[in-house]
Formats: C-alpha cells, structure tokens, sequence
C-alpha cells in the first residue's frame, strides 16, 4: 500500500476471483462460465458494432433496454443494464444502504457481499444458514435493513421458492430486498414478475452464466422504475457509459437468440443432474443444486486434498477456505465430455487414496 491510500480504504478486504491460469490447459470448472460458445449471431453483432468503437456507446442502452424490457414483460424503464451484475450490486449497497441503514445476507454466500459492504463501509448482518445450508426465511423476516439473497444460493446451489421471497418482501416494506439471480436459469423461479407488485425489490441478473459472455461483462437489473432511477443515478455519476458498444449489441443479439441459451441451460442442468447420480454412487454427500454447479463433499478426502489432486491432473474446481464449508468444493457443470473426465479423475484419486 502507498502512502497516499485514503485512511477509508486502509484496510479493505478485496475480493478474490477464482483462478485464471495460464501455465498449463486445464479443465475449468472453477467460474461457473458456460461451457458452450456464443452463438454465431451474437459473434456477428459484436464483430459490427466493432466498426463504431471511435464513438462513445449509448449510456442509456436504449436497445438492450428494450431487449430486456420484452423478454421478461417489463416496461424498458424498469431496467439497467450493467457492465456484469457485480456493477449493480455495488450501484445498490451504495443507492440503498448508508451508516444507518446496514445489509444483511446469507453467512455462506456471494464472496462480493461482504467485499462491497466493507468498501462502503456498511454495518453487515451475516445471518447463518441452517445445518442443511439451507436459507430459512423466518431469519429475514422485519429486519429492518437492506437484505440482499442470491436464488439459487452460492456456492451451495440451494434455491428458496417464491412464496418464501414475498414472505422477506412483505415484513420490510421500507427496506429495499435484492434477489440475486445469476444462477436463476438453471432451475429455480424468477423473482422478476414480483417487481410489479412490490416496490422494494431490485432483482439481478447476469449474461455471465447462461448467456455465454463472461468475458463481455454484462448484467442487468429489473425493479419499479423508482428504484432503477435510483441506480441510473449513482451509474451516472460513477461510469456514465458503462456497457461498452460491442456488450451492448451483443446482449441484444443474446436475447434474439434466447431460445438457444435456454436450451444450452436446460442441457446443463441435465448434466448436473447426471454428474450428481454418479458422484453420489461413489460415495459423495451434494446439495440439491439448483445452479450450474455442484456443491459436493466426500468423507475419505479433505476438500483441500481433492481441490489439489484434481489440479495435478489438469482439473480446476473451486475450494473456500472458510471453515464452515471447507469439506467441499464447488465444481462447475462444464460439457458432457469434461464432467466425464472430471468423474475419471475423482475416481483415480479416490483409488489412490485406497
Ligand atoms: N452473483 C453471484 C451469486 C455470482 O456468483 C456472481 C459470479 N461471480 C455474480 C453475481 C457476478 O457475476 P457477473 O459480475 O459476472 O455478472
């Protein structure tokens, strides 16, 4: 650190993103990425738009607003599409939560959480999950501050239904609750068509995942229009274009092409599902994901033993430190072919270990 850092950011905690190494080809099972490319008309949409990267984009993304806006039956001033919905969590703790006004969330969740609650210096309430790593909604109930829950949870992949989000939205009517969907498509249900019912829900959601374009860095989110007014201001005022032109056009093509993304969700969850039955016949304890990931652990080896093991052979899964989760690992569903060979070299370490 140098000797001009403001004494506010002293001693923040950063946020660590999981690898991206380059020394060797590995099977990368450790981002949650998609495994499939994007389609040929999001390449092209891109590639044309590269024509006019002499000029600024539109700051108000006015076309993927609408594209958004149509997909999920919402108004376009219901939406605001941010450079991957890491943007809008950070734009929320700052529009929603203040010295007086702390953030709650799950105890075992979205590493970005408390990261962003420190950098704004907000109170945080950690709430625990129960033994099952399920979120009970009665410990959200009147809390009194702004609640923040990814659907599915991370990285356990359990989701909470909807009746249980209107439960949390219904006993803190003056506290804004955001929903965090970036693993939404891969098999739990939509907060969205809530925003029109309740005006302290701001719900994100991310191409990252089931959209195929991690590395285009796009997300957005979906609220009254009071709400997103709230966050276009503090987007205005921190990075006024902050979806480049070639995101931009890409997430408009995305959505053309919705059909093709939520089939390539579907063929995931169904691979999930496959990997999970066979991890489960060798003796391995998993959550029921509902994300892209499997959330396993096994009583013969350590979740640190097998994180390494699996990177010695040229596999990459992802594993926390955190003691009250550091039996597991969280590994992404890749392609059919990379989950059988992911279940090859479990097999061969766990022989090895006799
Ligand atoms: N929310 C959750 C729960 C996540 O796991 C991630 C991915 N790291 C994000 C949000 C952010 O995704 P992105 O910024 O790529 O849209």
């Amino acid at each position: 650190m140098s000797r001009f850092r403001s004494s506010r950011f002293g001693g923040i905690e950063v946020y660590v993103p999981g690898e991206q190494p380059r020394d060797k080809k590995y099977i990368k099972l450790n981002t949650n990425e998609s495994p499939y490319p994007p389609s040929p008309a999001v390449l092209s949409a891109a590639g044309g738009a590269a024509w006019n990267l002499n000029l600024y984009c539109d700051p108000t993304a006015r076309r993927l607003r609408a594209a958004t806006a149509e997909v999920f039956g919402v108004e376009p001033e219901c939406v605001l599409p941010v450079n991957g919905s890491d943007e809008i969590l950070d734009f929320a703790f700052m529009a929603f939560c203040d010295s007086s006004t702390a953030v709650a969330y799950p105890e075992t969740s979205y590493g970005f959480y408390p990261v962003l609650a420190g950098l704004h210096g907000i109170e945080k309430r950690e709430i625990p999950l129960k033994k099952d790593f399920s979120v009970d909604c009665r410990d959200y109930l009147g809390l009194g501050c702004t609640i923040v829950i990814a659907n599915p949870n991370a990285p356990t992949g359990l989701a909470l239904g909807l009746e249980d989000i209107e439960k949390i939205l219904r006993s803190n009517p003056d506290n804004v609750v955001v929903v965090d969907e970036a693993y939404v498509d891969f098999g739990a249900e939509s907060a969205i068509p809530l925003t029109k019912h309740y005006g302290n829900l701001l719900v994100t959601r991310t191409f990252s995942k089931s959209h195929s374009l991690a590395g285009a860095r796009l997300g957005f989110g979906v609220a009254c229009p009071e709400l997103i007014a709230d966050l276009t201001a503090i987007k205005d005022c921190t990075n006024p274009y902050n979806v480049n032109a070639m995101t931009q056009a890409a997430g408009v093509a995305a959505f053309e092409d919705n059909g093709i993304y939520m089939s390539n969700c579907r063929a995931v969850a169904e691979t999930r599902d496959k990997t999970a039955s066979e991890l489960r016949a060798l003796g391995f304890e998993l959550t029921d994901s509902k994300a892209n990931f499997l959330f396993l652990r096994h009583p013969a080896v350590s979740g640190g033993e097998l994180y390494a093991r699996l990177r010695e052979k040229g596999i990459l899964v992802r594993h926390f430190s955190k003691p009250s989760i550091e039996d597991y690992n969280r590994v992404t569903v890749g392609s059919p072919d990379e989950m059988e060979a992911f279940i090859s070299a479990v097999k061969e370490v766990l022989h090895e270990k006799g």
